[in-house]
């Protein structure tokens, strides 16, 4: 029988009869796995603390003849334990893991990917920072690692670095100065009521977002640091907002969909 040990983040686990688990998991060495649980929903199986939600840990597979891999041996690398008490943190981890189970591929190792939901996870169990920032740092920063990241260096039509504020273009993923979005035709603005705009050209609607200096330095500064340090900013409030509707817009356009977990986030962290 052929064995496998990896080091993998539980995403998604589905019930199976009265005792499995179907456990996505998202992992450095194989990009997303599903693998069975055989037994891990009784309080006495020793998998038990490691195959939630949630759970960081080091998995040794074997292959059996059914279709997925079953846990042979578990240890529990990291629990995220801060999340469990509050109900906003967890709805945006688990907004956190719809995500990555969606954008990760099977057999296919994602070491940026683990690391930046791992991150993400572990500064949002922790509390040290708002979670309206790590949401936004988390969203520009998923686009980037899926190659996405717009261009932030300068105004693509003229090459100004520096402006009052830029238009960030939300599908071709560019920066626009003022004085070429003056030079082009009519501009309706916040016709999305989301803080953004939309260029109204030839009969069809390019969606936009306003980034002010102090903003563009986030996402400048999010989108390439070392993962690690990916957090390592602060904002004011207004600011804040502003740059997680742009990445909220922006990873979303670029993904072609939602997700139902967002709307769960935005329903609890709305009524705050
Ligand atoms: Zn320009």
């Amino acid at each position: 029988m052929e064995r496998l040990t990896v080091k993998g983040l539980v995403l998604r686990e589905t019930p199976v009869g009265d005792n499995d688990k179907l456990l996505t998991l998202l992992t450095a060495e194989r990009g997303k796995m599903t693998v069975s649980g055989r037994g891990v929903r009784s309080l006495r199986n020793r998998h038990m603390a490691s195959t939630q939600q949630f759970c960081y840990a080091s998995f040794t597979l074997v292959k059996s003849k059914s279709i997925y891999p079953y846990i042979s041996d578990s240890e529990l690398i990291e629990s995220f334990f801060g999340l469990r008490g509050d109900i906003v943190r967890l709805a945006f981890a688990s907004y956190v893991c719809e995500v990555a189970e969606h954008v990760s591929v099977e057999e296919s190792g994602d070491v940026e990917l683990l690391r930046l939901v791992l991150n993400t996870l572990y500064a949002t169990s922790s509390g040290k920072k708002p979670i309206p920032l790590i949401k936004a740092a988390f969203e520009l920063r998923c686009a980037a690692v899926l190659g996405m990241c717009p261009d932030l260096s300068c105004c693509s039509v003229c090459g100004a670095k520096e402006a009052p504020l830029f238009y960030l273009e939300i599908i071709e993923g560019n920066l626009v100065c003022p004085d070429c979005m003056a030079k082009r035709p009519s501009i309706e603005k916040d016709t999305d009521g989301n803080g953004g705009s939309y260029e109204a050209r030839g009969g069809y609607q390019r969606p936009v977002s306003i980034v002010t200096p102090e903003i563009l330095y986030a996402m400048r500064y999010t989108s390439s640091a070392d993962i690690a340090k990916f957090l390592s900013f602060t904002l004011t409030d207004d600011a804040m907002i502003s740059f997680g509707d742009t990445a909220e817009r922006y990873l979303l356009h670029q993904l072609g969909c939602s997700f139902r977990t967002l709307l769960f986030y935005k329903s609890l962290s709305e009524r705050d």
